[in-house]
């Protein structure tokens, strides 16, 4: 083998059975498929490639060329010249070269690229008597001059530019076509000069000297800043290092039999099996993409359809379209995926200049996967594979129409996808007043509480100043759908006059604004939307998700409507039902409030038999519509003075139902008051202090789950979970409760059902005592937003202000609230799971915290061997085959 280690060729039957020399690790994305073409009988111009691995070498090396690798580079410069004809620096029959990076992901724009290398004082005659063309040759050489003084020598660009314009102008010219050859010729000089000032030294005239500093410029642009930054926001490793590919010129500008353009193998944007892309006759690559001219449709169908009268490449070319029709087909049947490709045509022949597998939209994406499994292309775990879960988000909420114009006002937190317009309401009464009108409305608040819920309801969007990915606007909007920005930090509201800044533009209560919450960009004005469709494509997709996955999927729901979507995206059960929202109704507040207000047990019990009837309602319909499904009940979380009224007005109001004076109410507010509710009198806690708050829920569910067992007939296992238990005595208490009120309903109904009783955990305690909790809870479900909290010491409601800083700095990869720290937080689940197991070992083990619906999260629950993970309804089809994909890849 004459290949050096770090030299590959590629064309011509030069094909190297090495399989480096196809695999991007070392050759880069670029070089690996042009090597793949060419080893597939694809029309690829013949090259070679530099590995990244001597990116390395050359960086760390004082960049220097070793004997090795200039031996390397001849013999395959050699192999160049021999397929194509042509002498690198032959006078008469002169070779030119593109000098191309190719890292192993690509990085758009972000490397440097040298064409037409090669031309010098002499070549040039030489390209212009082998092209017959005078003006093409003094062209390719002034763009040559320019190109590489600005990649190699590092000269600015503008030095050039400046010169073209003043030779148009010296001329009366205005475009650049009108020039001619001796005008591209007198440029040369002009650029020759420039050079010979700028630096005290000719333009170099030795084309090997021109082809070692492009190769050296192109491992250095590795290390530039622009690279560097690139880098760091996409997770690439500074040690790939870029590949080289030096290959042969071919030329689309050598008259109207030359043509050049880009192509998909399907539609991108709509996924049809139909070949999709843009030509120009007579134009080089950069032509069609830099819109300086209109590109042509490539089929007849493309053309005809959108009513263009410039020929299509299949009517100009017939027989280059045929032979890259037969390509296209090749490629996708050898890759198995749509593919993006670029092409030239020169003088009638078809070359390939590129190939990768094609970015699409989410529909494309669905639409691909699914017809190539019944093409026979791929299997349905492939197509699971194929498709991002997160994308599948597009499809199942309304999006910013894409042709639509925008006035940004700035940007927060992408906390519930999905893009809604409205006039801005700053409380929840008028959002649900004007929603009653008919009016499209957008809540805006500092951040929202339980109270805010029925506004939150009632509006299409919500848009917070604080609070993060996990606060209680975020969870709240995702569980309902509706779209959200929260932690916008640039909003400041001032409720007096009805107005809010966002920065320095100021609007007011009224006025219209669109939210996006998939991106977080908030902006003035109606943005128009469009509304998913969600196609037979996405109902195949994800019957094959549920037939490869292990762990079921659950949702986080409690409303009646909440519990019937999520069905409708395949839930399989409720892994929380959070029963705090169901105290918020108009009609139960008062007698919450009087509850938490009274002074002692009887007057608390008395408030609670008014709640029963209500919750027990709650229950019944959760039940009905879950028809037998599994269903986790959570009993009450929050402080108890989330309930509490605030205003004047609402003091005066409760005053007037329950019959208490106002200082008196005011003064029990006063001392139900914390300092840090988040870690106070919260979640199990409320009901060691006060039993009959749990009692009455237990009692509600139990009565519940029998009259609808008993109407329906389906066996209904009622899941009554625990929250923030930190010790196994705290759950052995309220076990017993939950227990002796389950005995005492059974008996006053006849009827006697299974049910569970088990904890959530989340708290750090919790995952460390789970074995000993394990004895008395048959089931845990990870509430990783707390345990995420408690771990991390970050409080879920202020971690917006700086967690930003957190993830730019890389310190977290993500924000942990919305991807789960799996290095740290992920230990205490693993912990937890596997001491619960030993003590249980049916235990039933799930999450439901926010996690639940990401799928780098999931992927740990299944390599951790949960039973289930809960998400909100929305992600469900996320979760469904995110799942999916976990379990295919093991
Ligand atoms: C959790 O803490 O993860 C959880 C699901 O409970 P909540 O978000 O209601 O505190
Ligand atoms: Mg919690």
């Amino acid at each position: 083998m004459s290949d050096t280690p770090y030299v590959f060729k590629f064309g011509n039957g030069a094909n190297s059975v090495d399989p480096r020399s196809r695999d991007k690790t070392v050759v880069g994305g670029k070089g690996a498929n042009l090597a793949e073409m060419a080893s597939i009988g694809l029309p690829v111009p013949a090259g070679l490639t530099i590995s990244t691995e001597f990116c390395a070498v050359y960086n760390s090396n004082g960049k220097q060329f070793d004997d090795s690798l200039r031996a390397g580079v001849a013999d395959g410069v050699k192999h160049i010249e021999e397929a194509t004809g042509r002498i690198f620096g032959d006078t008469a029959n002169p070779l030119l070269v593109s000098v191309r990076s190719g890292a192993r992901v690509s990085m758009p724009g972000m490397m440097d690229t040298v064409l037409n290398l090669g031309l010098n004082d002499q070549t040039v005659q030489g390209l212009a008597d082998g092209s017959g063309n005078l003006r093409f040759a003094w062209d390719s050489y002034r763009r040559f001059i320019q190109m590489y003084s600005d990649v190699v020598l590092g000269l600015e660009h503008h030095l050039f530019e400046e010169a073209l314009e003043q030779a148009k102008e010296d001329n009366g010219f205005h475009e650049d076509t009108q020039l001619e050859a001796e005008h591209w010729q007198a440029l040369v000089t002009v650029y020759k000069q420039i050079v010979q000032d700028e630096l005290g030294r000719p333009f170099p005239q030795d084309v090997h000297e021109q082809l070692w500093g492009a190769i050296g410029a192109v491992f250095d642009s590795w290390e530039s800043e622009r690279a560097k930054v690139y880098r760091r926001l996409n997770d690439i490793p500074g040690g790939w290092g870029t590949a080289v590919n030096v290959q042969a010129m071919v030329f689309g500008n050598m008259g109207d039999t030359s043509a050049t353009g880009v192509a998909f193998t399907r539609d991108p944007a709509t996924g049809e099996k139909a070949y999709y892309g843009e030509w120009l006759v007579n134009a080089q690559g950069e032509d069609v993409v830099a819109g300086i001219r209109t590109p042509q449709y490539l089929t007849k169908q493309a053309r005809e359809r959108a009513g263009a009268k410039a020929p299509s490449m299949e009517e100009a070319m017939p027989q280059a379209y045929g032979e890259l029709a037969n390509v296209f087909e090749v490629l996708e049947k050898h890759y198995k995926d749509m593919q993006d490709i670029e092409f030239t045509v020169e003088r009638n022949q078809l070359f390939m200049l590129q190939t990768r597998s094609g970015k699409r939209t989410a529909k494309a994406a669905l639409k691909i996967a699914v017809e190539m499994v019944q093409e026979g292309l791929i299997d349905e775990k492939e197509a699971i594979l194929r498709v991002d879960p997160m994308a599948l988000d597009q499809l199942l909420h309304p999006a910013l129409d894409p042709k639509a114009e925008r006035d940004n006002l700035g940007k927060g937190l992408p906390a519930s996808p999905g893009a809604a317009n409205g006039i801005i309401a700053l409380d929840a009464d008028t959002a649900q007043q004007w929603a009653e009108r008919g009016e499209n409305v957008i809540l805006v608040r500092v951040e929202t509480s339980p109270e805010d819920i029925a506004g939150m309801h009632a509006a299409r969007g919500v848009l917070t100043a604080r609070g993060g990915m996990t606060s209680h606007a975020a969870v709240v909007a995702r569980g309902m759908g509706r779209p959200c920005v929260s932690g916008m930090g640039t909003i400041s509201i001032d409720n007096r006059s009805r107005t809010l800044r966002f920065g320095n533009r100021e609007l007011k209560e009224g006025d219209v604004i669109t939210i996006d919450g998939s991106t977080g960009d908030v902006f003035a004005g109606a943005v128009p939307t469009i509304e998913p469709e969600l196609g037979d494509d996405f109902a195949t997709l994800m019957g094959w998700a549920d037939k490869h996955r292990r762990m079921k999927v659950r949702t986080n729901a409690e409303t009646p409507e909440d519990c019937r979507m999520a069905r409708v995206f395949g839930a399989e059960g409720i892994g929380l039902c959070r029963t705090e929202h169901m105290f918020f109704d108009a009609e139960r507040i008062p007698y919450v409030r009087q509850m938490i207000l009274a002074e002692d047990e009887a007057g608390r019990r008395s408030a609670l038999a008014h709640l029963l009837p209500a919750q027990r309602e709650d229950f019944r319909s959760i039940f009905k519509i879950m028809a037998g499904l599994p269903a986790t009940i959570r009993l009450l979380d929050p402080p108890l003075h989330e309930f509490l009224p605030h205003s004047d007005a609402e003091f005066a109001d409760l005053s007037e139902t329950v019959g208490i004076g106002v200082e008196t109410l005011k003064r029990r507010a006063g001392e139900l008051h914390e300092f840090n509710p988040m870690l106070g009198h919260r979640g199990c806690r409320l009901a060691i202090t006060f039993p009959e708050i749990y009692e009455m829920q237990a009692r509600a569910i139990f009565e519940a789950a029998c009259e609808v067992a008993t109407e329906s007939g389906e066996a209904i296992v009622p899941e009554v979970m625990i929250p923030l238990v930190a010790t196994k005595r705290e759950v052995e208490i309220l076990k017993g409760l939950i227990d002796r009120t389950a005995a005492k309903v059974f008996e006053e109904k006849g009827k006697t059902l299974d049910y569970l009783v088990g904890t959530m955990i989340e708290l750090p305690r919790a995952a460390l005592m789970a074995g000993e909790i394990a004895e008395e809870a048959r089931f845990f479900s990870f509430g990783t937003n707390d345990l995420t909290q408690t771990t991390l010491g970050i409080s879920r409601d202020d971690a917006a202000r700086f967690l930003g800083a957190y993830v730019d700095q890389g310190i977290y990869p993500r924000d942990p609230f919305v991807s789960l720290d799996i290095e740290g937080v992920g230990q205490l689940v693993s912990l937890a799971a596997e001491r619960g197991r030993k003590t249980r070992p049916d235990i039933k083990l799930g999450i439901c915290g926010e996690h639940g619906g990401d799928p780098a999260s999931i992927a740990f629950c299944e390599a951790t061997g949960l039973d289930y993970v809960s998400a909100s309804p929305f992600r469900v089809p996320i979760a469904r085959l995110a799942a999916a994909q976990a379990a295919i890849k093991g």
